[in-house]
């Protein structure tokens, strides 16, 4: 029998056991929405052990229960996470479960459905229970409408997109119970396996599906993305791309926004050198605020803008950057 307020959360991690920055978010939302048997985490046991970092700020958090997945299989295959995560919800009864949007636990979500029967919407971006029935909020058709999804199945899997929700700490503070939850992965789950990881060069950028502020070059930066870097780093943000960038190579894959890219909702994107071609639409109009710098002062783009410059941005980004310098100089 599940029980919607009973809310797991799965922990991701970095390689050195912290909590990624968006899963705060989720264990606040889960917090909301749980009830006396509070929020329980999920942590997939991949050679990394939660740091005292990660369990000082599940305490902060008040997360009660962290529950390790253990298993002899590889936990970064999804099919694997997802039979461990059905196991786990099965086990504490659990009637929601809470991941980042990332493309991998996009699909470890819909494995679970197909394991679990459960509903699932991803790239949810406001969460309630009413009347017993988990209801998430979700933009679609490119960020154009805004709807509620009312889950009717028992067991609920939700996504929730980075930057949703303010992170606040637990009013009643205490370190969570850490237990083990072993599980036998399947033949079928582990019918794939892993040759080689490598790990991406740290950029020293924030994630750019969780950045709270992101820089992204079109065709108008024709290949030269220094400026649209350096204002990124002024602001300690992320740099993102259109297709037509990546496409040229002067940035790679991982960096495109859209329909075929990467949905971001930051809490601020400024674009340079991008028309705001609908199919770049579809993965930023979810953004907080949206700034555009166009030549063209006709640019789709500006329909969408909060802020709209029209000129250079081979001018506009250095002047910027270097205000926004000079306002942190005068403190
Ligand atoms: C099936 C499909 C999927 C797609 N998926 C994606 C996707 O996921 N993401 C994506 O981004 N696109 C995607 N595209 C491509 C998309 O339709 C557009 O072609 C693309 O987004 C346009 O990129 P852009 O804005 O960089 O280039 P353009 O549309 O060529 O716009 C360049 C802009 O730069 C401005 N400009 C030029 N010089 C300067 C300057 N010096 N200073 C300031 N402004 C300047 C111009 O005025 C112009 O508005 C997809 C297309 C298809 C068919």
């Amino acid at each position: 029998m599940t029980d919607t307020t009973t809310v797991l959360v799965l922990l991701d991690h970095t390689p050195d056991g912290a909590l990624r920055a968006p899963v705060r978010e989720l264990v606040t939302l889960a917090r909301g929405l749980a009830g006396p048997s509070g929020v329980h985490g999920a942590w997939a046991v991949d050679g990394v052990e939660p740091s005292a970092e990660a369990l000082a700020d599940l305490t902060a958090l008040g997360v009660a229960h962290v529950h390790r997945l253990v298993t002899d299989a590889d936990v970064h295959l999804t099919a694997v996470l997802a039979e461990g995560l059905a196991s786990l919800l099965d086990a504490t009864g659990a009637g929601l479960l809470l991941a980042t949007s990332s493309f991998e636990n996009k699909e470890v979500a819909a494995r679970l459905a197909v394991a679990t029967g459960a509903g699932v919407v991803t790239d949810a971006d406001a969460l309630d229970v009413v009347d017993g029935q988990v209801v998430a909020g979700k933009t679609v058709f490119a960020g154009t409408w805004t709807t509620r999804c009312a889950i009717t199945t028992e067991l609920a899997v939700v996504t929730v997109k980075a930057n949703s929700v303010a992170v606040t700490e637990a009013e009643t503070q205490a370190a969570p119970v850490v237990g083990e939850h072993a599980f036998a992965a399947s033949p079928a789950a582990t019918a794939v396996r892993v040759v080689e990881r490598t790990q991406r060069p740290d950029s020293g950028r924030p994630d750019l599906g969780s950045a709270h502020v992101v820089v992204v070059g079109g065709r108008g930066t024709e290949g030269d993305f220094s400026q649209v870097e350096e204002l990124a780093d002024v602001l300690g943000g992320a740099v993102g791309a259109t297709r037509v960038a990546t496409d040229e190579g002067w940035i790679g894959h991982d960096a495109q926004i859209g329909q075929t890219g990467v949905t971001i909702s930051p809490r601020l994107y400024i674009g340079a050198g991008v028309s705001g071609a609908v199919h770049h639409r579809g993965g930023m109009q979810a953004s907080g605020t949206i700034v555009a710098v166009n030549s063209d002062a006709d640019a789709p783009i500006f329909e969408i803008a909060d802020f709209g410059i029209v000129g250079d941005l081979r001018t506009v980004l250095p002047q910027a950057a270097a205000e926004l310098r000079r306002l942190r100089a005068e403190g």
